[in-house]
């Protein structure tokens, strides 16, 4: 069972208790905008599934990013990032976190170990990347950024939200920190906003790179974290510091829905999985249709190293259809168990257009460095029987 406890607050017997709760020398709940039983189950369970020491759950999937950066630099830092990023990603690290002095260095996941190792200098944090490049499709080099993580001393963070825990657990590939935007296939029914940010309570953060997490923090009690908690010091700090000043903390009824998500992942995945593969597989024999990108094809070159990350492709795949965007629009008008919608990673299939939507705000060559073409469809799919799905979309494609 797992109880939604909706109150702010909570109430105690032993002032003692509140004190050690508030100087962190106790564990408790204080004020759901720290922490919240509903929402430390959910955090709890998520971090066991992809193996850390403990989580973060915060109001959305931007914000587990926001955070899980801001938790170790400030201005005058700067990062690592592949560019095929989440549009909403690509924009923060682009855009708003230059605007706060955190500078990102876009790199493809092609570039060479050397070359990149060659952009981290003293202010360099982190390495960042997503397990499935959305909506690029791309799958990270987890062997080189991981390498390159290790020899430039700095954290390899992975956005894991298209591969979901069930697909794919990073801390197996050299991952410190993942992080998922659990609104997508965690809740799995397009009805919680949410994300994470889970510590693997792997990194060495003592390594004189960090002192927002070796040195004493003013504002909790000139706390170290490294030295009070070790292996979930970044997890801590993340809480204790930013969840407590930002505020972008998950409100308990997500949790509630979303678990009832994550009690059936593993199956839905498999579904999502299963479906995805036969529809690319159909949609690449289709005359009207001239590429599919899915990560499971054996089309794919990469498709072995796909192999080694992935359980299976998860439920994205991404097409072109010939002609350009007036048979893209009249594709999509034509569909009509598929719905036309922004979101990904429920249950029910839907397609769009990610160059005058998503990624709409990003100029072309942006677009291009993102892995979004003009004539690109993306479909998010579902766990409908697959030949009802198949049947929508060859409907569709006569329409053209
Ligand atoms: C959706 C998404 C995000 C952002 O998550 P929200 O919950 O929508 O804020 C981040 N990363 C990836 C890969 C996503 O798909």
């Amino acid at each position: 069972m797992y109880p939604l406890v909706q109150s702010t607050t909570f109430k105690y017997e032993d002032p003692d208790l509140v004190a050690d709760i508030f100087d962190l020398k106790a564990d408790g709940h204080m004020y759901s905008r720290i922490s919240n039983p509903t929402v430390a189950n959910f955090e709890e369970k998520i971090a066991y599934l992809e193996g850390g020491v403990g989580a973060v759950a915060v109001s959305s999937g931007q914000s587990a990013v926001l955070l899980a950066i801001l938790n170790i630099c400030k201005s005058g830092d700067n990062i690592i990032s592949v560019s095929s990023l989440y549009g909403g990603t690509y924009n923060l690290f682009n855009i708003t976190l230059r605007s706060f002095g955190i500078e990102t260095k876009f790199v493809s996941n092609n570039d060479d170990k050397e070359y990149i190792l060659s952009l981290v200098d003293e202010n360099t944090k982190a390495i960042y990347g997503e397990t499935i490049g959305n909506p690029g499709l791309d799958i990270l080099d987890f062997k080189k950024l991981s390498e390159i993580a290790k020899k430039g001393d700095i954290p390899f963070i992975v956005d894991n939200t298209v591969a979901s825990p069930y697909l794919c657990n990073p801390i197996n590939f050299g991952a410190n920190i993942v992080i998922h935007s659990t609104s997508k296939y965690i809740d799995g029914h397009a009805v919680a906003l949410g994300g994470i940010v889970i510590d693997c309570g792997n990194f060495n953060w003592d390594n004189g790179k960090y002192p927002l997490l070796s040195d004493g923090d003013v504002s909790c009690h000139d706390i170290k974290y490294v030295e009070e908690f070790r292996k979930s010091a970044y997890i801590t700090k993340l809480r204790a510091s930013l969840l407590r000043d930002l505020g972008s903390t998950m409100s308990p009824f997500n949790p509630f829905l979303s678990n009832l998500g994550l009690e059936t992942l593993h199956l839905r995945m498999k579904k999502h999985s299963q479906n995805a593969l036969v529809l690319a597989k159909y949609l690449e024999n289709h005359e009207k249709v001239s590429w599919v990108n899915y990560p499971y094809l054996e089309s794919r070159e990469d498709y072995k190293k796909v192999k080694t990350y992935l359980k299976g492709g998860s439920g994205i795949l991404t097409f072109g259809i010939k002609g350009g965007i007036n048979e893209a629009k009249t594709f999509i008008k034509s569909l009509k168990l598929v719905d036309l919608a922004i979101h990904l990673g429920f249950n029910k299939t839907s397609v769009l257009h990610p160059a005058s939507t998503t990624h709409s705000q990003l100029s072309n060559e942006d677009k291009i460095k993102c892995g979004v073409s003009l004539e690109m469809i993306r479909v998010s799919v579902g766990i409908e029987n697959i030949d009802d799905l198949i049947n929508d979309f060859d409907i569709a494609l006569k329409e053209i």
